[in-house]
């Protein structure tokens, strides 16, 4: 079943769109059932929850921190982590940088924006991502692009005027910043995400199941 609605999913996608399963709550034999059928993207919400199910599970796979990050819990995912998603303050890429030189590796991360109208949702504003850019100098981290998260609505266009802002945001940054990520869309709205220029989706319920 959950090989049934990954193979769904990625035949109604443009093959350059990466699929990230998200797994957040489901079991490692849920995830297992993906990655045999051969999911290698998964995404996951909590450090503890990443690093304990990483632990369990191939090494190939990759996993994307897409949940509000502490910088004092950066140093669990260093090690491992494939990209950190969830960018949403300075402080936490310094934190990043300082991780991935302890680590001699290179982190990739995407700026987090709140597009929504929402008051709860975690990230950055337009004019945070510019003055970030404007003094980001790091080695160990390479900021590949940007994510966000639409309003939970039915109205689809709020959604789109949404989407669309930051597609604009991103292609004026993207020949000079070199970014090649721009992560939207989760399973009630990456239809539409698509065709707002995201070329990576996060979907958990459409291919898990609802969580509780
Ligand atoms: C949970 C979550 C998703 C997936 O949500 P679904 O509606 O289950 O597809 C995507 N992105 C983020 C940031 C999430 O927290």
């Amino acid at each position: 079943m959950i090989k049934d609605n990954l193979s769904a999913i990625l035949s109604s996608i443009p093959s350059e769109v990466t699929l990230v399963a998200v797994s957040k709550t489901k079991a490692v034999d849920r995830i297992k059932e993906a990655y045999e059928s051969g999911q290698l993207d998964f995404g996951e919400n909590k450090v503890q929850e990443m690093v304990e199910k990483a632990a369990l599970l191939p090494k190939n796979i990759r996993w994307h921190m897409i949940g509000h990050l502490q910088r004092n819990k950066v140093k669990y995912i260093a090690p491992f982590v494939s990209l950190i998603q969830s960018v949403d303050s300075s402080r936490l890429l310094n934190e990043i940088e300082k991780q991935g030189k302890k680590n001699e590796r290179v982190i990739d991360c995407l700026l987090q924006v709140r597009i929504s109208q929402e008051e709860t949702k975690f990230g950055l504003t337009f004019k945070d991502c510019d003055s970030l850019l404007q003094k980001f100098d790091c080695n160990n981290v390479r900021i590949r692009g940007l994510m966000g998260m639409a309003s939970f609505t039915s109205n689809q266009y709020q959604i789109e005027i949404e989407f669309r802002s930051l597609l604009d945001y991103y292609n004026q940054h993207q020949p000079q910043q070199q970014w090649d990520i721009l992560s939207m869309g989760m399973s009630g709205d990456y239809p539409l995400a698509l065709t707002c220029g995201s070329n990576m989706i996060r979907v958990g319920s459409s291919i898990f199941g609802a969580r509780n």
